[in-house]
């Protein structure tokens, strides 16, 4: 059988390195993208069955390149994780419109950049898209005006993949990560968030790496053959409470 290729970005670290990982269990060999190039090469160089490309999604010359790049090295492109993402937490009145572009640049351009430029080898292969956005998409707070506004639109952006997609047997699909311990995250949540955020999921933890990339890997694989255009949360059932958060 073909060894299948998934480009991951955001993988040198935190939820994407972890995705990596479990890709490569699975078989699969991993383009790791990612704009931080030494910690990218960094834990590249440990891992068999990858190919490092450091490249920031945001910028449309870079990732015309990146395609090139990976087609040149692998030939194929089975599934696409958009996994690369920032978080700025702060109110409307607080979120001046260089932080709203910087979150948007990544968190939404960078998703649309990366699929339209991944259509003509998925349309091959047949492939998938699994999109992350996160939980703060699914419900306001009184914090994360550009964050959770950015991940709410990659939640309809997958749907109009789906939708628009599906003829060629492209499917696409969300995740939304609850709260994970990772960089991204330890920046922006407060004791105050870490302790509403213990309240407010039925679970009372943070989920682990992990417990995200095996919902990413699973809805990639053909055991998800008929699944595309859903939403779906790993939170440890936080979207199934009204339970708020600062
Ligand atoms: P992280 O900071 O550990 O990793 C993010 C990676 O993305 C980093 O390696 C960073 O260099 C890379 N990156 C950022 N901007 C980039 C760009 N423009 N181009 C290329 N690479 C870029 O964060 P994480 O927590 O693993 O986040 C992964 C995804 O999960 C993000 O989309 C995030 O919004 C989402 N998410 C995380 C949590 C959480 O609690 N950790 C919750 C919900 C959603």
């Amino acid at each position: 059988m073909t060894q299948k290729l998934a480009v991951v970005t955001g993988a040198a670290r935190g939820i994407g390195l972890a995705t990596t990982k479990l890709f490569l269990r699975d078989g699969w060999t991993v383009a790791m993208v990612d704009r931080d190039a030494p910690e990218l090469e960094d834990v590249a160089k440990d891992l068999d069955g990858v190919k490092a490309f450091a490249c920031d999604v945001s910028q449309p010359e870079a990732v015309e390149q990146l395609f090139a790049d990976v087609q040149k090295a692998f030939g194929r492109i089975d599934a696409l994780v958009n996994n690369a993402g920032v978080a700025d937490f702060g109110p409307i009145e607080e979120t001046t419109f260089a932080r709203w572009r910087t979150v948007m640049s990544t968190n939404l351009d960078g998703v649309f950049l990366m699929s339209q430029a991944a259509i003509p080898a998925l349309k091959e292969s047949r492939g998938a898209i699994v999109n992350i956005a996160s939980i703060s998409g699914l419900r306001a707070s009184t914090l994360r005006v550009a964050y959770g506004t950015s991940k709410a639109a990659v939640m309809h952006m997958t749907k109009q993949q789906a939708a628009e997609l599906g003829e060629y047997g492209i499917r696409a699909n969300c995740v939304c990560p609850g709260p994970v311990r990772t960089k991204l995250a330890m920046a922006v949540h407060s004791p105050e968030i870490i302790a509403a955020y213990h309240d407010a999921i039925p679970l009372n933890r943070y989920g682990s790496e992990d417990e995200i990339g095996e919902v990413i890997v699973f809805l990639c694989s053909d055991k998800a053959s008929f699944v595309t255009g859903q939403i779906v949360a790993s939170d440890g059932g936080f979207e199934s409470t009204g339970i708020g958060l600062p």
